[in-house]
């Protein structure tokens, strides 16, 4: 089988190196690619974001399967053009893909398949959109409606910081994303993320994980785009997500089958669990980065299969075998990052780390010149690893970590504090 991906970061790099240990693949190419899947698989330069050409390099190369990664092909409608042309394609149409694009839109979707949530307003004026806040008092969420790159959610302590998230919003400060404006109850509780392939239909659990957003230790300073994650979730048990399953997951992808729009790719649910109550945060529309790297650890080859069988509507005969296994991801970021940080430098070490099912170093913003890999992005290396506990995936994905030679690089060292 030839397989194409979209995407360049480590999730891409972790989804590629689950598909090679699938002996069905007989090719694979990667586009855009980074560095470090380079090493691994063919890497071509298209527009990830044009179906027509996506479509037309697919054809060339004669591939079976196309898996999206990122959200932004996903937003821009390219399965739809690709599954127009036939191809099998991993990944939700852009009206099913509304689902992270919109967060009044799966507000909506939630209230007509009654699934737990916070409950909010939906404003596209400032001055009524703080009326509300007022009458409902802090601490409270501001969101713009559309993608803001995980950079729309401000959590309000008080009203007045509120009415300034919504002055900014509404200023334009958030571009496009911010003309709707959706105001959440906050939520209290621990937040979890579970993946669930879906064919339309048929919805298979394919892992839990918990991720650090924060870039200090300790869960402090600025967001970033994920720190590191590890892999199960233990606050999500049988119960939860069981639960999780039946009350969220399955009764709003029966709306969206409803709707005439069905679901088809992995969904991310982001989860508040209180009291063993979980409660929809967000939907995402494809696997997290880095939760996909634990995940891929995890799964290896049947990945594979099972991404194949969700593209093939085929998962009512799928199932996911399981070690009793943990995984953890430590991403190795630029200094300065969530913030300015420079570009260039060299990074060493990386030819003489374990590579095999229990250890990967993921790549994502690197860069090969003459021959040296360079460091082009803020999130720049994905040291992960498995164990038969989590202290063991830790412990290995720490060593990992040391032995690779880039002063210039930073990471946290308390990843899987909370599991721990
Ligand atoms: P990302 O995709 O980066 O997670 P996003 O822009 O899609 O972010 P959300 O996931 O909706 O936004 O929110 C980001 C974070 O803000 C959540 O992971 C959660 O920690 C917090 N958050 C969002 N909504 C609520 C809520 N109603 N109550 C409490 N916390 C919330």
């Amino acid at each position: 089988m030839n397989i194409l991906i979209l995407g360049s970061g480590g999730r891409e790099h972790a989804l590629a190196w689950a598909t090679l240990q699938n002996p069905k693949c007989d090719k694979l190419i990667v586009a855009p690619g980074n560095a470090g899947i380079a090493q691994i698989a063919e890497c071509a330069s298209i527009n990830t974001e044009d179906g027509g050409a996506v479509s037309e390099f697919a054809s060339e190369n004669n591939i079976d399967l196309i898996i999206i990664g990122p959200e932004a092909p996903l937003a821009a409608g390219v399965a739809d053009t690709l599954r127009e042309a036939g191809f099998a394609v991993f990944g939700p149409s852009a009206a099913a893909a509304r689902l992270e694009a919109s967060k009044s839109f799966t507000k909506e979707i939630c209230d007509a398949a009654n699934a737990p949530t916070a409950s909010y307003g939906h404003f596209t004026d400032a001055e009524a959109a703080k009326a509300h806040v007022r009458e409902q008092g802090a601490p409270i969420v501001v969101k713009a409606d559309g993608l803001a790159a995980g950079k729309g959610v401000i959590i309000a302590e008080t009203v007045a910081q509120a009415e300034e998230a919504i002055d900014d919003m509404f200023g334009g400060g958030f571009g496009a994303a911010g003309a709707e404006v959706v105001i959440e109850e906050f939520m209290t509780g621990e937040e979890a993320s579970f993946f669930v392939l879906v064919d339309g239909e048929v919805c298979l659990p394919v892992g839990t994980a918990q991720d650090h957003k924060r870039v200090g230790d300790g869960d402090t300073g600025p967001n970033t785009g994920g720190m590191g994650a590890y892999s199960p979730a233990p606050i999500m048990t049988d119960e939860v997500t069981q639960k999780a399953l039946d009350e969220i997951v399955r009764p709003t992808m029966a709306e969206m089958v409803r709707r005439g729009t069905p679901y088809q790719g992995v969904l991310y649910v982001g989860l508040m669990i209180e009291n063993g109550q979980p409660r929809l945060v967000e939907y995402n529309v494809r696997f997290g980065d880095p939760e996909c790297q634990v995940l891929m650890l995890r799964l290896g080859g049947q990945a594979l299969d099972l991404m194949q069988a969700c593209a093939e509507g085929r998962l009512a005969d799928a199932q996911v075998t399981w070690a009793d296994d943990h995984a953890m991801t430590v991403v190795l970021a630029a200094q300065g990052y969530p913030g300015a940080y420079e570009k260039g430098s060299e990074i060493k070490g990386l030819d003489k780390l374990p590579e095999d099912s229990a250890h990967m170093t993921f790549h994502a913003g690197t860069t090969a010149v003459d021959g040296k890999i360079t460091a082009t992005g803020g999130r720049v290396l994905n040291a992960t690893a498995r164990g038969a506990t989590l202290a063991e995936a830790q412990e290995r994905a720490y060593a990992l970590v040391d032995a690779i030679d880039w002063p210039q690089g930073f990471c946290r060292r308390d990843i899987g504090w909370r599991a721990l």
